[in-house]
């Protein structure tokens, strides 16, 4: 490995009072769940990565597709067949050797993102089905895990955080319904690519400042519309009827 000047290296982020040295250690030794590695997983683990967070978990069990590459920046040409977990992670260790990189190649369920859930500070919603998102709701609830969530499809973006040690926030599914899903994928319907972009960096932003003990979103639902650059703030309240996060 390369010798890296820890100081120099974060000099940018140390600098900032919020941050200083304390912070900057304290991302170090923090611990992420990122599923999905696409077009939001691709900024979302960069960013994580060259920010200086210790320890990165990816998980996908797809393949680099000649159509993923108009947005998932994580992936290149040459990478074209490979599992998204192999080629994500050699390009998070190629922007910082520092960081642990761990992935999981296989289809997950619910056990295995408890399992999970149990050994990261925070979980990062980066796919684009709802089954997926609801278990991670729920392992976020049962482990107390703050959760970031993500999405985008055609012109539209949404992002939002769930942190399960605040009594008045929200959950996934005070937003959504298990039972009033659409399954709607970029795959049917199309996507832009910047916007995966815009998306997937406000949730790295909220994970650093989450994992920095200042989290924003929990709570508040932000809209972006790409096509009329429009950003719109929703607050979310706490469903007292949700299933998933009702104390009973
Ligand atoms: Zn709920």
């Amino acid at each position: 490995m390369p010798k890296i000047d820890f100081k120099e290296r974060y000099s940018r982020q140390i600098r900032l009072p919020s941050v200083g040295e304390q912070g900057q250690k304290k991302l170090s030794r923090s611990r992420v769940f990122i599923i999905g590695m696409g077009g939001l997983g691709s900024p979302v683990a960069l960013y994580l990565a060259a920010a200086g967070v210790g320890h990165i978990v990816i998980a996908d069990f797809d393949r680099v597709d000649e159509s993923n590459l108009q947005r998932q920046i994580i992936h290149s040409q040459s990478d074209i067949g490979e599992l998204k977990a192999a080629s994500a992670a050699r390009s998070l260790k190629a922007i910082n050797p520092l960081v642990d990189v761990e992935t999981l190649d296989y289809s997950l369920d619910y056990d295995d993102f408890l399992t999970h859930a149990k050994t990261v500070d925070l979980l990062i919603d980066c796919t684009d089905n709802f089954p997926t998102r609801f278990q991670l709701n729920r392992a976020s609830l049962e482990t107390r895990t703050p959760f970031v969530s993500g999405a985008a499809i055609r012109w539209a973006g949404q992002v939002t955080a769930f942190d399960p040690r605040q009594d008045d926030s929200p959950c996934y599914q005070c937003l959504y319904h298990d039972t009033e899903v659409e399954s709607t994928t970029c795959a049917m319907e199309g996507v832009i690519a910047p916007l995966v972009g815009v998306i997937g960096t406000v949730q790295a932003m909220e994970a650093v400042n989450i994992l920095l003990g200042s989290g924003q979103l929990a709570g508040v639902l932000w809209l972006f519309d790409a096509q009329f650059m429009e950003w719109q703030q929703i607050r979310l309240p706490k469903n007292p009827n949700c299933t998933a996060c009702r104390v009973t």
